[in-house]
């Protein structure tokens, strides 16, 4: 009995609340798996010369009865680090497909993977399945995947990237020059696009980013990778983007994410946006 007394005064006040408070939120988590508790929200990916909107990247939300709306910025490290990502994922796969079925069939769905998710049993079944399921056709589908999944087993994620690009679906590099390694996983897989991180677009006036901005650009250019420049939220931000020849971006300029119920009213938002000039882009139509 002593011996626990004395253990548990070895920790500092607060800590002991903290790891109650993280299992709290783990067991909260399961359950909101269990009851049905998130919901995909979708952000527009716009095309310049289009002047509309080619596309949505889906982003989950997680509504917590006692929490309030929760970002997964909070809890998909959380679900990573335990597994509950794979169920998580398939759920984002499953319900993200059924949706976009339904939509125009010019618009593209991206997903984002998380590293964890590809140590699951059948990724590459998984998502045959949402594809066989739903019916979309898988061209329209980008899986969207961070520099961090080449962190170790590099070999077999590049595996199971091919294999997921032999069911007909792209393939994007997102959060691109915040990881490692970059550079060489570009030449050991075809990406198909390739995402700007917001950081390099969030100050635009510092000539370092420009010149990232400017590389990456040459990079898409040259590998045959489309470019898409994240986190744009300024008409400054298009018009250097632009300058850069950027032609595809995604960013609050444009729209948040919002849930599905808005995706219609986002379609014309955007087209009106660039139709009364808001989003002044001056590339040919
Ligand atoms: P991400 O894939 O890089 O998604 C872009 C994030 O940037 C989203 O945050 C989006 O709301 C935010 N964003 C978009 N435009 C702007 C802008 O103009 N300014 C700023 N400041 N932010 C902008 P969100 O929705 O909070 O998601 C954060 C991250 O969580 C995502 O980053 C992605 O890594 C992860 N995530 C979201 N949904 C899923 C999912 O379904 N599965 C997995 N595995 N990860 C997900
Ligand atoms: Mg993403
Ligand atoms: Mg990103
Ligand atoms: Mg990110």
């Amino acid at each position: 009995k002593a011996d626990t007394g004395s253990k548990l005064r070895l920790y500092a006040p607060g800590i002991r609340e903290e790891m109650e408070e993280s299992q709290r939120l783990v067991s909260d988590l399961r359950d909101a798996l269990d009851r049905d508790e998130f919901e995909l929200y979708f952000q527009p990916i716009v095309n310049l010369p289009q002047r509309a909107i080619s596309g949505f990247e889906a982003l989950v939300r997680w509504n917590s009865p006692t929490r309030g709306q929760v970002s997964p910025g909070l809890f998909i490290p959380v679900m990573e680090a335990n597994g509950l990502i794979v169920r998580l994922g398939r759920f984002v796969m499953r319900d993200a497909c059924r949706q976009a079925a339904r939509w125009p069939s010019n618009l593209s769905l991206s997903i984002n993977l998380s590293p964890a998710q590809f140590k699951s049993a059948d990724l590459v079944g998984d998502i045959r399945k949402s594809i066989e399921t739903s019916g979309i056709d898988p061209r329209r589908l980008q899986l969207e995947v961070t520099e961090s999944l080449f962190l170790d087993e590099a070999d077999a994620i590049l595996e199971t990237l091919v294999q997921l690009r032999r069911l007909g679906l792209l393939v994007s590099m997102d959060d691109f020059g915040t990881g490692y390694s970059s550079l060489g996983y570009l030449s050991r897989f075809p990406f198909d696009r390739i995402k700007i991180d917001q950081s390099f677009v969030r100050d635009m006036s510092r000539s370092e980013n420009i010149a990232i901005v400017r590389a990456v650009q040459g990079l898409g250019a040259a590998m045959g990778m489309t470019v898409v420049a994240e986190g744009v939220e300024t008409a400054e931000q298009l018009a250097m983007l632009e300058a850069e020849g950027c032609t595809d971006m995604q960013g609050f300029l444009f729209s948040r994410p919002r849930p599905a119920s808005d995706l219609a009213k986002m379609l014309v938002e955007v087209r009106n946006g660039f139709a009364s000039g808001a989003y002044a882009v001056s590339s040919p139509q």
